[in-house]
């Protein structure tokens, strides 16, 4: 949008007779833009307007049924009203507030949060203000004329609450924000506003009272210490002095999310790019689907998590063009992958099952692979010390020819997990034993579940997510967190300079290498 309501309203037949050429020639440029904007809004539907394309996960195809159910967790409080100071007549209302619960569905005879005509409330300003920042306008929205050195009244504001760094230590912080309007030579007021942009379908920017340090803070506090909305709001509350509503730290949430979503392509890039890439999955709730799972894969240089279906779309969309190595349990998802590793936790675990059993065959069957398994882990050891690039496998050829014997062997035998144990090394063979060509390649898949270890605590704690939009930020999130981890950088500095960045209309910074 080029023109506020504000500015649009004051410009008349009038004002434009008063304007010189150059100045007529740049406002119709604007007004044109506005125009076009307007009237494709106009033509939208809900047939060719119902999602962004940045909304789709690349895995999936568009799947009607969600269109219509697809809700924001919806908050408990008023977002709007937490940050709106009551002096802000213009600020946003309820309905400006991003698309939380704004479907309901359908059996719900009443939605969530204030009920339409109901009186609200404000903020109450806070009993001190640490510093005023004041906003106000570059040029004149009427004629361009630069307004720089102007300083007018400010007719609206609002208050934030940041967590800043203070010496050695952290503080908290209230800063008060007013937005000036300007009276230009040309008889135009121009009106500073805040920088908004929406992405995800959430609104980046705004009247914000929660700052960037402290919207890192809550991420952190989330999604690293895995409290919940309450819990956060306690913690603030005891041990920072504030009090913010549950609403609100949600919305900080769901922005830094959306903030951070175009890395996605980055660590999608990251990963069709890496040489060794580990793989794993875990069931994932999320309210009302079905059968979902969290996805992760790792690399040294990055993390990603998808919470998804266990499907073959996924895999296949992330791994698009990838040329590397993929270590994986057994899932079939990545049987298509070339260059594949499987995990020998997986398969050591199932032959301890077997050894342990009562039935003779399985024990002896069970009994060889773990002494596989054994042989195999020493020499694998022995060559990573050795002169590396040396392959293991002419020395191994025999052994391997024995083995396969045994599972052939063992293959259609009676005992239903002997057998599906032989079928699992014959199907896999290859990646099972290319460890031996490349002794400096891994034997388990410890890194992508030692990964996931971490989320599947916090699913135990908070029962998963409740929307797609909810499983989409966390996945983000947890995305961001762990790359910056694992590239030995602080997520919470680089969060909070992206949001810092973001609310001020600038490009997201690639994440620190
Ligand atoms: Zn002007």
């Amino acid at each position: 949008m080029q023109l506020s309501d504000h500015s649009l309203r004051q410009i008349d037949e009038a004002y434009l007779e008063r304007l010189g050429d150059g100045a007529l020639r740049a406002l119709s440029a604007k007004l044109l833009l506005d125009l076009k904007e307007a009237r494709e809004r106009l033509n939208q539907t809900s047939r060719n307007s119902s999602l962004p394309p940045s909304r789709e996960a690349p895995w999936e195809k568009p799947r009607p049924a969600d269109a219509t159910t697809e809700g924001d967790e919806p908050p408990k409080a008023s977002v709007a009203a937490d940050m709106t100071p009551e002096t802000a007549t213009d600020a946003p209302t309820d309905e400006d507030a991003p698309a939380h619960a704004v479907d309901t569905p359908p059996m719900a005879s009443k939605r969530a949060g204030k009920v339409k005509g109901a009186p609200g409330h404000g903020r109450p300003a806070p009993a001190r203000v640490d510093a005023v920042e004041s906003h106000g306008s570059a040029e004149c929205a009427g004629c361009g004329a630069s307004l720089a050195g102007h300083s007018g009244p400010a007719y609206t504001g609002y208050y934030e609450v940041d967590w800043v760094r203070n010496g050695p230590g952290w503080v908290v912080r209230i800063i008060q924000h007013r937005f000036e309007e300007s009276l230009c030579a040309c008889g135009h007021v121009t009106r500073a506003e805040p920088v908004r942009t929406v992405e995800d379908d959430v609104e980046i920017g705004g009247f914000r009272l929660v700052g960037p340090g402290l919207a890192s803070l809550m991420v952190a506090l989330s999604k690293r210490y895995r409290l919940s909305r309450a819990r956060i709001q306690e913690f603030l509350h005891d041990w920072l002095g504030v009090w913010i509503s549950t609403g609100a730290i949600h919305a900080a949430l769901a922005e830094t999310a959306a903030i951070v979503a175009p890395l996605e392509e980055e660590l999608i890039l990251a990963i069709q790019h890496s040489e060794l890439l580990h793989a794993d999955e875990t069931p994932w709730p999320e309210q009302g689907a079905s059968s979902l799972w969290l996805w992760v894969f790792v690399t040294r240089q990055a993390v990603l998590y998808y919470v998804s279906h266990r499907g073959q779309e996924l895999a296949r969309n992330v791994l698009e063009g990838f040329v590397g190595v993929l270590m994986s349990d057994g899932w079939q998802a990545y049987r298509w992958v070339a260059r594949r590793l499987r995990c020998w936790a997986h398969l050591k675990r199932k032959a301890q099952g077997l050894a342990d059993s009562l039935d003779p065959v399985a024990q002896g069957f069970g009994r060889e692979v773990l002494a596989v398994w054994n042989d195999l882990r020493e020499a694998v050891q022995n060559a990573r010390e050795g002169p590396p690039g040396v392959s293991l496998r002419p020395a191994w050829e025999g052994r391997l020819q024995a083995f396969r014997a045994r599972c052939e062997a063992a293959r259609g035998h009676s005992h239903a997990k002997t057998h599906a144990l032989a079928v699992e090394f014959l199907n896999d063979w290859e990646a099972v034993f290319a460890v031996l060509e490349h002794p400096l390649w891994p034997l388990t898949n410890n890194e992508a579940e030692r990964a996931l270890r971490h989320w599947v605590i916090l699913r135990h704690i908070s029962h998963g997510t409740r929307t797609p939009q909810g499983s989409r930020h966390f996945a983000l999130l947890a995305s961001v967190i762990d790359t910056c981890r694992r590239r030995g950088h602080s997520p919470w500095e680089y969060l909070q300079t992206a949001i810092t960045r973001r609310r001020q209309g600038l490009a997201l910074l690639p994440l620190p290498l």
